[in-house]
């Protein structure tokens, strides 16, 4: 066999580089190299279900919109919902009703829990709009099992700025 590198051959080449493509790391093993030293470090130790800062956030899926690094998230500060839009689907309604049934239960007399709704510009899932952002925050708020205690808010994320502003402040859902 040829050593790499030495093929003379026009089909050599590219047999070459696709093999060498196979042995390169996926992403996805660097995430897992990367996960063997956060468990190393032990900061996953004592983190609750119920998130510290009482917030859930839906947002976008698009990598630059990140909470845990667009708002300094840190392990079990909040809850985080992703979709394409940071869109308020029936399955996002569906999911923040349940977090309403535990924070109920788990803490009947405790804080108020909020729900930022965070789109953001450049989004190639969903043309940002105000008016698509108040929709999925008014949708929210009128929807069913959503906890009184439970307030809903909108934001838009700048993603050339950085910078994350409020648009609609947060309100408790008027049916609770
Ligand atoms: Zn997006």
């Amino acid at each position: 066999m040829h050593p790499h590198g030495t093929a003379q051959s026009g089909l050599a080449a590219p047999l070459d580089a696709e093999s060498a493509r196979r042995e390169e790391p996926t992403g996805a093993h660097v995430a897992l190299a990367r996960n063997r030293a956060f468990a190393a470090a032990g900061r996953h130790e004592g983190a609750a279900i119920l998130p510290s800062l009482r917030l859930l956030v839906v947002t976008c899926l698009d990598p630059r919109v990140d909470p845990a690094h667009v708002l300094g998230l840190h392990l079990g500060d909040a809850m985080v919902i992703r979709n394409g839009g940071g869109r308020v689907t029936p399955a996002v309604i569906d999911d923040v009703a349940f977090v309403c049934r535990l924070v109920e239960s788990a803490v009947p007399e405790g804080p108020p829990f909020e729900v930022a709704v965070i789109h953001h510009t450049q989004c190639r899932a969903n043309a940002f709009a105000p008016s698509t952002l108040a929709a999925d925050v008014e949708r929210l708020r009128d929807a069913d099992g959503i906890s009184a205690r439970v307030s809903v808010s909108g934001h838009v994320y700048d993603v050339d700025t950085g910078q994350v502003r409020t648009v609609i402040p947060a309100a408790a859902p008027r049916s609770g």
